[in-house]
């Protein structure tokens, strides 16, 4: 079984690496390692030094990286790989030091196929770049998260992320047909539905592709991928409202999704605590008049002729509701900063209102949406009972994305500023009981601790057999059997119980 590594790698597995990958993409230089060890939401940074890889490597294909798993799994040592690090659940942080798998060097396109419309490319190509040559013929590949420009492919497996469109498109697990995965003890086997490269349902065998999707890493390394394209959307429109209340909104969401328009591609529901804080700050990119308690926003993309049906509709619809449209200007430049809203500087406010550089937490759930309004309210008690004890803490609000047209299910997420530099081991310890109950009111509705991040960081890991059950139980089967030297991203969502479990 891997152990933490503790400061260095034994000279044979780093003569081994290098005769892999030649000596100019094994790095060990302490910059290149505490480079990977960054995260956007970090853990204080105190502690930065307990996670610190001990080299990093570059493989350029899919036998390097095998290459590299088999000799981490023959000397036990822990391997992890990194995609875009946009991650926020710490699942690209080397828990044990080790091997950091850094796989931006996999960023070709192998092949659009026009005629069946798929694309195959390296796990280490980002949406941005493949969209502005898929743009080109035409098409889109149309998983569209927030982190767009700087997550890749085979961290969206990884996570099994979430699309701000996937109303319309889908999400990760469903937008890509298959993968060629490296399993953790260094075979390479075809992932997808009937291990097919462009087939997306068949019934032949296990359908193993949602097992190796969503894992964090902690059950091998995706190399490469077949993606389903769709044409690129010849309209888009992305109608903005403002509510007197959260209720209402909350309401007139609901009817919103519920027109069943088949362009309708998504919405997002701000609440008043997320419109105060995009108000209170210089930075504040929605310019919005006072009497703007919540904001709800939906998105049409597809044929022009459909969509400004549907968008008609689902303006009147709106309306009828208690919603006041705000206006082309503030539409437009919203729905078009859900990429970059998060490049601006972050501030909070210490509770007697001094602006500090704070950092973004956000901790994202999975809800039903008769659940929003009670998971909302417990939230903000739970920020607020830690703003009351420390300055430390803000409450940036919170949102829902809808997951379909049925307006079912939500991705719900509640932000909270961090003043990192002023964290100690008391306040740490205090966000770390807030994140376990944050999770907790989730999986108390009825909803899951996660929608898109995973759940692995410290606190919410706790709830994850909670919400689990016996279900945990074959997970952790599952990691033993095709992991059964733990080297794959060991630490991750408390797996390494499965094999002590082994040693009683
Ligand atoms: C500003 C911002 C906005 C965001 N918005 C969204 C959003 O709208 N929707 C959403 O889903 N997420 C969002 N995220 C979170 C993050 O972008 C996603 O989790 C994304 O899928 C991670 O991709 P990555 O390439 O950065 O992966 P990384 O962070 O590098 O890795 C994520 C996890 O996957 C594992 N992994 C990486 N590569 C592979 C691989 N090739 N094979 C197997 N496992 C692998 C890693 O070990 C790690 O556990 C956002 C993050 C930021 C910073």
């Amino acid at each position: 079984m891997s152990v933490a590594t503790k400061g260095g790698l034994d000279d044979a597995v780093l003569e081994e690496l290098a005769q892999v990958l030649g000596s100019e993409h094994l790095l060990t230089t302490k910059p290149a390692r505490m480079h990977r060890a960054r995260v956007p939401a970090p853990f204080p940074v105190h502690r930065w030094a307990d996670h610190v890889p001990d080299a990093v490597v570059l493989p350029a294909s899919t036998e390097e990286v095998a290459e590299i798993v088999r000799i981490a799994n023959r000397f036990g040592v822990p391997v992890v790989p990194r995609s875009g690090g946009t991650g926020l659940t710490d699942g690209a942080v080397p828990l044990r030091h080790g091997i950091l798998l850094d796989l931006k060097r996999l960023d070709q396109i192998h092949e659009i196929d026009l005629e069946d419309r798929t694309c195959t490319v390296g796990a280490g190509v980002n949406m941005l770049k493949l969209n502005e040559v898929l743009g080109r013929h035409g098409l889109i590949y149309p998983d569209d998260p927030a982190s767009y420009p700087c997550s890749m492919v085979g961290g969206r497996i990884g996570t099994s992320g979430w699309s701000l469109i996937g109303s319309r498109y889908g999400h990760t697990r469903d937008l890509v047909l298959s993968f060629v995965h490296v399993l953790p003890t260094g075979e390479v086997v075809r992932i997808g539905d009937g291990g097919g490269r462009k087939i997306s349902k068949s019934s032949t065998g296990y359908t193993l592709k949602p097992l190796f999707m969503g894992h964090q890493g902690t059950l091998g390394v995706a190399t490469e991928a077949t993606l389903k394209l769709y044409p690129k959307p010849e309209a888009e429109l992305s109608p903005f409202w403002s509510f007197e209340d959260y209720d209402t909104a909350h309401r007139a969401l609901r009817e919103i999704v519920r027109t069943d328009c088949a362009t309708f591609a998504g919405a997002v529901l701000f609440d008043h605590e997320k419109v105060a804080y995009l108000r209170r700050d210089d930075e504040a990119y929605i310019p919005q008049p006072e009497s703007v308690r919540a904001l709800v926003c939906a998105v049409l993309y597809g044929n022009e002729d459909e969509v400004l049906a549907g968008g008609r509709r689902i303006m009147r619809v709106a309306r009828e509701n208690g919603a006041r449209y705000l206006g082309d200007e503030i539409s437009e430049g919203d729905w078009a900063a859900r990429h970059d809203r998060y490049a601006t500087p972050l501030h909070g406010r210490t509770k007697d209102g001094q602006v500090v550089p704070m950092s973004w937490h956000c901790e994202d759930a999975s809800t039903v949406w008769s659940q929003l309004p009670a998971v909302r309210r417990k939230w903000h008690e739970i920020v607020a009972d830690l703003r009351r004890r420390s300055d430390v803490f803000d409450d940036w609000g919170m949102f829902a994305y809808t997951n379909g047209r049925t307006g079912v299910d939500y991705l719900t997420e509640i932000d909270v500023g961090i003043w990192e530099q002023e964290l100690d081991d008391e306040t740490w310890a205090m966000w770390i009981k807030a994140k376990r109950d944050i999770a907790q009111v989730a999986v108390d509705h009825g909803g899951s601790i996660s929608a898109c991040h995973g759940a692995c960081r410290e606190g919410e890991v706790d709830v994850v057999p909670i919400e689990l059950g016996g279900a945990y139980d074959v997970m952790k089967q599952i990691k033993r059997t095709l992991d059964p030297n733990n080297v794959m991203n060991p630490g991750k969502y408390g797996l390494d119980g499965a094999f002590e479990e082994d040693l009683k």
